[in-house]
């Protein structure tokens, strides 16, 4: 008899190693306001010149924090479907303040601090990592590491093989028994190394003279931070003064994101990640471009320098990767989870419109306001989250106040402070008067039981924040638009204009892994890299 040829299974082609890259505050400028001294074997130029960048990839919802985008870039999804609606949040259903990742179920690992009690149970979809496990029968491995918790975490998803973060109180690199029950001997031969010390030695002082970063304002400006302490004015920063006590400041410096990779790559040789028979997911996050934004502004020498230094580290990581897991054989994508706004004294000091608003001092005068109509004190939470305003819902159903009522009152207290654009009530955005854009964000941010009642969008270029230093959260491009490069494993070099969201990024991995998408995923995969 004769016997039937055997269909040849399709081979699946894929590589060996997925590197993901966040780089938190990167604003898409970033890739080419200090290019002039990129280095040709450096990270950015073999990025933009090798790799397939999208130009316009936008944050298709607010608030434009670091949990929300990190969740974004994973799961494909929007707050309103994930439920990572902040970093911070109230939960409306028990009044309590939430922390993004944190879990009161676990225990640290690592450390004898509380820093470790983190999981990702508060994100309600899959990631995209976790959809390789599963595709894998989880024979695929997953590392997430960063030094914010949540910029592990959260990549990695809920089926990795381990997330570390950095614990500012021990300087140790930490994780959760989520994860495992001790920290494997060579994360805890890099801490008893006290890495952070070394840097702490070095201090940090300008790549190149100071006199040639044209791209910034001098040195030493009076709406720049201090976070190493109120003498600590300008470069050089002398930083032995922390060697062996303050832990936290080391994030504040570029040597953050050096030892991020420096751990990245441990776990990539000690793991054995991209030498196996299945793909492999590294999620990084570079965290301390975020702290050195925040404090000194996109305008500093500090966030020049930064880039520069990662820049050079990033060269490094490639040909690290390349050495180890070869030349074309990972795939790599960067973006970042949200940009930054300029300070707005420094804008101010060019004429350029921009101004602060107080949160605390608005809730205060608001709630004074409603007690003189409604006879009742503390009708709303006494500071906003993600610029919103949160009704004390059992106070409001205990005194049979009328919500319409009590809503218009704030909409219309609201919308007369200075900084304020526009005020409605989040239930509702669907039916204001918003370009559709703003009310589509907004929409996408809203999820009713971890967001407030009563949205404020500001003025362009004002913010919550004090009279030095900047931040972001807000709908506009500073802080929307991100850089999104792919680089290596079956990316042809190019670049596009065309608009493309943070939601496309995980699908588009999905593609080209040819696996199924993350299960909140509202993105789709953008043709050109797929290509
Ligand atoms: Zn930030």
């Amino acid at each position: 008899m004769a016997t039937l040829a055997q269909p040849k299974p399709a081979m699946q082609t894929r590589p060996k190693l997925v590197v993901g890259m966040v780089v938190d505050q990167m604003r898409w400028d970033y890739l080419y306001r200090y290019a002039d001294r990129y280095k040709a074997n450096g990270g950015f130029k073999r990025l933009t010149g090798q790799g397939f960048s999208n130009e316009n990839c936008l944050i298709p919802y607010t608030p434009t924090y670091t949990a929300c985008g990190h969740t974004c870039i994973y799961t494909g999804s929007v707050p309103a479907v994930h439920g990572i609606t902040g970093n911070n949040w109230i939960d409306r259903l028990t009044n309590k303040n939430m922390y993004c990742t944190e879990d009161d179920s676990v225990e640290t690992v690592g450390s004898n601090s509380a820093a470790g009690r983190m999981s990702p149970a508060n994100m309600l979809t899959s990631t995209i990592t976790d959809e390789l496990r599963t595709s894998s029968n989880y024979r695929s491995k997953v590392i997430g590491v960063a030094i914010k918790d949540r910029g592990a975490i959260l990549p990695a998803g809920h089926a990795a093989n381990a997330a570390y973060w950095f614990d500012n109180k021990t300087g140790n690199w930490i994780s959760s028994t989520f994860y495992m029950k001790n920290l494997p001997d060579w994360l805890t031969r890099y801490n008893n190394e006290k890495h952070v010390d070394q840097y702490y030695q070095k201090g940090w002082s300008t790549l190149y003279p100071i006199d040639t970063y044209v791209n910034s304002s001098t040195d030493e400006q009076t709406w720049e931070g201090k976070p190493f302490g109120a003498e600590a004015k300008a470069f050089p920063y002398d930083l032995s003064k922390f060697v062996g006590k303050n832990y936290n400041s080391i994030a504040s410096t570029p040597w953050g994101n050096t030892m991020t990779l420096e751990v990245a790559k441990l776990a990539v040789q000690q793991e054995k990640m991209g030498q196996g028979a299945f793909t492999d997911f590294l999620a990084v996050s570079l965290s301390s471009t975020d702290y050195v934004g925040h404090a000194f502004g996109p305008n500093s020498i500090e966030a020049e320098d930064t880039y520069l230094r990662l820049d050079r580290d990033l060269g490094a990581f490639f040909d690290y990767l390349d050495q180890t897991v070869g030349k074309g054989q990972w795939l790599f994508f960067i973006s970042a989870d949200h940009g930054v706004a300029h300070v707005p004294a420094f804008l101010k000091s060019h004429h350029q419109p921009a101004g602060l608003f107080d949160d605390g001092a608005a809730m205060r005068e608001l709630n004074v306001k409603l007690a003189e109509t409604f006879g009742v004190q503390s009708l709303v939470m006494g500071s906003m989250y993600n610029n919103q305003v949160h009704i004390n819902r059992a106070l409001v159903d205990s005194a049979h106040i009328d919500n319409d009522k009590l809503v218009a009152q704030i909409v219309s207290f609201m919308g007369k402070r200075e900084g304020v654009l526009r005020v409605f009530e989040l239930a509702k955005t669907a039916q204001t008067t918003l370009p559709v854009k703003i009310r589509e964000m907004v929409t996408n941010g809203y999820m009713p039981n971890r967001t407030g009642d009563v949205q404020v969008i500001l003025k362009p270029q004002y913010m919550d924040s004090g009279p030095a230093g900047t931040t972001h959260g807000l709908w506009n491009p500073y802080d929307a638009h991100v850089p999104l490069v792919w680089y290596g494993w079956k990316i042809k070099p190019g670049k596009s204009n065309t608009e493309v969201y943070m939601t496309d990024i995980a699908p588009t991995v999905a593609a080209l892994l040819q696996i199924q998408m993350p299960n909140g995923c509202v993105g789709k995969p953008i043709e050109a890299v797929t290509r």
